[in-house]
């Protein structure tokens, strides 16, 4: 019925997505002079649908990869495009079965010789952890592009098309090379590290609040300004050789009044790491210090991030990280410092082992 309404809604609109939906494989003639550029779809709001052009409810995940590229007709002029559907989801369900499948099937991609690069398309929720596992885990100094949408591709002035053309554009750039995993959106183009989701509904959502921009993009016009932070790709210790589960890790924020049942139930499921989203300065109440305390005693990782957008969290500022035996997140915000407690603690580590990893990535 949603879908038959949104057909009809389309058939009648001018819009660009609705008159170039093509099936089955790829249309693209490859030109010998251009890059060549894998994207990849996973869903979100960039592939998403309103049964009308001016609603805010809509559904992430109901336009499939071919239809998004033909949406953009402008982005074949700068590369020759293949598509592959990875997932249909909005990315508030971000999974790590598709990420696994995600990085594996990127990995193969970036290892082909005539592959230049790749664009992922997403949602904006969860984009900046995907980015971050992306840029610890991919093997390849090549370009790794993500870009999503605020607006459902059905909207006015719906976002994605441009997203996707700067998205093509950036990895399609030789200056891309070895800038880690980026994140282009709303003509910015951000590091996997450091940018993170500001606004629930703005367009201009996305800020990298600490370190700054990677660099610009204006149709297609790139300018880049500097590198990533922290190591990345092809520099990662990280490797998901052989790995079909990551273990689990709990984020939990802080508040006043705060004790330490969170703490334990988050262990009692099954948790082997924790990540605090504290206040201030990575801080919490001493009846959670406590508990986690406790924790960290028995060998689970006890990271304390913050739930303050900018500033980093240090080591032995208010609370006696040492003594304490937890780990300080740096300039790592709460998820960025699940992602990366995840992927090190496929391997036994100290918790100052631990913190030499958030030093360095
Ligand atoms: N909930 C959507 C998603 O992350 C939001 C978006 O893409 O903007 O998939």
């Amino acid at each position: 019925m949603f879908r038959d309404h949104l057909k009809l809604r389309l058939s009648g609109a001018a819009f660009a997505i609705a008159l170039l939906i093509v099936s089955g494989q790829q249309p693209i003639t490859a030109q010998a002079s251009l890059p060549t550029i894998v994207v990849l779809a996973t869903g979100g709001t960039i592939a998403g649908a309103a049964s009308t052009n001016v609603q805010a409810g809509y559904t992430s995940g109901q336009v499939g990869v071919d239809q998004l590229i033909a949406a953009v007709p402008e982005a074949k002029k700068l590369a020759n495009l293949r598509g592959e559907q990875i997932s249909n989801i909005g990315s508030q369900d971000m999974n790590d079965e598709v990420w696994l499948k995600l990085a594996g099937r990127i990995n193969a991609i970036v290892a082909m010789p005539e592959v230049t690069g790749v664009v992922i398309t997403h949602g904006t929720d969860t984009i900046e952890e995907t980015a971050y596992f992306l840029n610890l885990v991919v093997k390849s100094r090549k370009p790794v592009v993500l870009t999503a949408a605020m607006r459902p591709a059905t909207a006015l002035s719906a976002d994605g098309p441009l997203n996707f053309y700067n998205a093509v554009a950036v990895a399609a750039d030789k200056q891309a090379v070895g800038r880690g995993v980026l994140v282009v959106v709303n003509d910015w183009i951000h590091g996997a590290a450091s940018l993170t989701k500001t606004s629930t509904t703005a367009v201009q959502t996305f800020l990298s609040p600490q370190s700054g921009l990677i660099g610009t993009v204006a149709y297609g016009k790139t300018e880049f300004y500097r590198g990533p932070i922290g190591k990345h790709t092809a520099d990662s210790e990280f490797s998901l050789t052989g790995v079909t589960a990551l273990p689990r890790v709990d984020i939990i924020m802080a508040y006043e009044n705060m004790d330490g049942a969170l703490i334990d139930a988050a262990v009692a499921a099954g948790a082997k790491g924790i990540v605090i989203a504290g206040v201030g300065n990575g801080n919490l109440t001493a009846a959670a210090v406590k508990a986690l305390a406790a924790q960290a005693q028995k060998g689970i990782v006890c990271v304390r991030a913050s739930r303050v957008v900018t500033g980093v969290v240090g080591r032995n500022v208010e609370l006696d990280d040492d003594k304490l035996g937890f780990v300080a997140s740096l300039d790592k915000n709460p998820q960025k410092s699940r992602v990366l407690l995840r992927l090190a603690l496929l391997k036994p580590h100290t918790a100052a082992e631990i913190q030499r990893i958030f030093d360095e990535y």
